[in-house]
């Protein structure tokens, strides 16, 4: 039977993580640790500079306070599972997508990554939708990608950013293995005026955007589809290093 560590960054409570727990358990015994709160855009953060603490709520469940998604992966592995690697580290159901840049400050895609540093096969979930979210719909084609995994596995150093249209299950029109594609939207930062008189900023996207070539990320969901980027941990920008000698003379 298969273990599966499950984390997000939405918090414990979302109902895009209870719906891929509840689906997920067909394929074996499911882990939960998840943040006690909503930590979208927390990106790959690691809590170095205070102590933690985790709590029980039941079976096979348990919720980090304080906790990011990667702290998640991490107790999870090094202290529910005592050190030893599920199978299978999933991420989501995201409440929302996790598309082109944006996948830098993805909470949700940085579990997915510290369970690659920790050489686990490891897959991050996201919804592309804005409201009215089809859980049910969505968890049922993440099994499948998650069956697959189990099956088959992964190449070595790399992980799964997965994005599933908001659709009922058979709207979706199958999967496709994209990449990374470009957003082209910017954040605003609104500006409002406490009842003390103190001025506050809140940064958020008004409206969604993406490039949408057909092969990208953006451009697979658009069309219905079911998009799956692998992704890897090397930033490096192999082609412009010859380039760059001149910064050693
Ligand atoms: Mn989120």
């Amino acid at each position: 039977m298969a273990t599966i560590l499950l984390t997000n960054d939405d918090g414990y409570f979302s109902e895009g993580l209870i719906a891929l727990r509840e689906a997920l358990s067909s394929l074996g015994r499911v882990i939960v640790v998840a943040p006690d709160r909503n930590l979208s855009g927390v990106g790959h953060s690691l809590t170095f500079t205070m102590p933690l603490r985790m709590r029980q709520v039941e079976k096979d469940f348990y919720v980090v306070v304080d906790g990011t998604p990667a702290d998640c992966v991490h107790l999870g592995y090094r202290v529910i599972l005592e050190g030893k690697k599920p199978d299978l580290v999933c991420a989501g159901i995201n409440k929302g997508p996790n598309l082109a840049e944006d996948i830098t400050y993805s909470g949700t895609v940085s579990a997915a990554m510290e369970g690659c540093i920790l050489g686990i096969p490891s897959v991050a979930f996201s919804a592309f939708g804005r409201e009215d979210f089809l859980f049910e719909d969505i968890a049922h084609w993440c099994v499948k990608v998650a069956r697959k995994i189990l099956e088959r596995g992964i190449p070595e150093n790399t992980y799964l950013n997965v994005n599933v249209p908001n659709l009922r299950r058979d709207e979706i029109k199958g999967i496709k293995i994209t990449r990374q594609g470009k957003r082209n939207y910017r954040e605003k930062v609104f500006r409002y005026t406490s009842p003390y008189g103190e001025v506050l900023y809140w940064i958020a996207a008004e409206e969604f955007g993406w490039e949408g070539e057909e092969d990208t990320d953006y451009g697979a969901v658009r069309e219905g589809y079911v998009s799956v980027t692998p992704l890897h941990m090397d930033l490096t920008n192999y082609a412009v290093m010859e380039a760059l000698s001149f910064l050693k003379e």
